[in-house]
């Protein structure tokens, strides 16, 4: 990636930085794989910025939301209501009504409980909800543990088992309309057999259903599929064919169905990058420290995930190169972006990027240590200054 490092120096650190072309070329290449009968919902969570959002509404995609504020950041960003979908194990009354309110697609439902509550607020102001029934598909995904969310002991969706009756109970509500299944079995997958398993789940949940004689409009199969964290300029576009060939092959859709998908990471993630300074080197007994003005207030997927993103040096000339723990300014120990890393020796005042940090990334930011939330500047915006 080429980052326009001039204007960097002028800007104050730590920041996010946007780059809207290969935004746009992901968004060209999504578009590229679709089907007639398949819709994109972009899963908001992984960055809500609007200067993003913009581009993914002027491409044509709905919205995939897991709270009243992702429904209304939407709206606001120009998602037409009918194509945003609601997730989410624990939604609150207002934010059911919002969603009944501006007249959603869908209601992603995670439980009985939840589905009573929405025909009962759907009853109260004269409204039908279109639900799809999240199902657990008991399908684990090779990724880090704390994202995997398609396994019976995670707190997501409803019991594989309990598919039929919940359906029924559907049936009986007056104020509900089931219009289809959902699934989504994590994040940062990378193993394109994982969604072939989902698939093959999916197949063998219609086929049990179609003995019951239901057929439902829609199939949502979630998002998760992974990025190159290693090597953001190497694959800088996520293996989207390879994905969307994979549900094409594995998946049985009957006539008439939709095809969704909730894409968040792989849409944004190498587009955005974390631009912080070097403070000050300190050697350690053991370590040497670059400690740098960005930290997990900015980027908490290291402290969180323990992900590992790549480090640049933008503005070392050095040839020589140095081993650090590279970590911010924040008074927690797990504030360390990468241990033991080998990059350019840096020296203070020295331009850092963080790469593949668009998604999970700004939209985590926290105020902690009182410090301000960071700026965010997009290759558009910086052109025209
Ligand atoms: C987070 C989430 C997504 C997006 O996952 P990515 O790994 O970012 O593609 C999609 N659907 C649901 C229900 C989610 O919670």
């Amino acid at each position: 990636m080429e980052f326009p490092i001039e204007k960097f120096k002028a800007l104050r650190t730590p920041f996010y930085y946007y780059d809207t072309a290969l935004l746009d070329e992901t968004l060209q290449e999504v578009k590229e794989h679709l089907q007639p009968n398949w819709q994109v919902h972009y899963a908001v969570k992984a960055c809500t910025n609007p200067k993003i959002l913009r581009h993914v509404v002027a491409a044509g995609f709905g919205a995939d939301c897991v709270s009243g504020g992702e429904i209304q950041a939407s709206l606001d960003a120009g998602f037409p209501a009918d194509k945003i979908v609601y997730s989410g194990v624990g939604k609150s009354d207002w934010e059911i009504e919002l969603g009944l309110m501006v007249g959603i697609q869908c209601f992603n439902v995670e439980s009985v409980p939840e589905l009573e509550v929405i025909n009962e607020l759907a009853k109260n102001h004269g409204k039908i909800a279109q639900v799809a029934l999240r199902i657990n598909p008991n399908v684990g995904a090779h990724t880090h543990e704390n994202i995997t969310t398609g396994r019976a002991e995670n707190k997501f969706g409803i019991a594989w088992e309990d598919t039929y009756n919940v359906i029924e109970r559907c049936q009986q509500l007056d104020h509900i309309e089931c219009v289809g299944l959902h699934f989504h079995i994590g994040s940062q997958i990378l193993e394109m057999d994982d969604f072939a398993t989902l698939a093959l789940r999916i197949n063998e949940l219609q086929e049990m259903l179609e003995t019951y004689g239901i057929r439902l409009p829609n199939v949502n199969v979630g998002g998760g599929l992974g990025i190159d964290y290693d090597n953001p300029d190497a694959h800088p576009i996520a293996d989207f064919k390879a994905y969307f060939e994979t549900f094409r092959r594995y998946l049985q859709l009957r006539r008439g169905q939709q095809l969704h998908f909730e894409l968040g990471r792989s849409i944004v993630a190498q587009c955005g990058t974390l631009v912080g300074k070097t403070l000050y080197v300190k050697e350690g007994s053991l370590k040497k420290f670059a400690i740098i003005d960005a930290g997990m207030t900015e980027l908490i997927r290291p402290a969180l995930y323990g992900a590992v993103h790549k480090i640049e040096n933008l503005t070392s000339t050095e040839s020589e190169e140095c081993v650090y723990d590279v970590v911010g300014p924040i008074c927690e120990s797990s504030d360390v972006f990468v241990k033991d890393y080998r990059m350019p020796k840096t020296r203070r005042g020295d331009l850092i990027a963080i790469r593949s940090a668009g998604a999970y990334g700004e939209i985590m930011a926290s105020q902690y240590n009182c410090r301000p939330l960071p700026e965010s500047f997009t290759s558009e915006g910086l052109c025209c200054q």
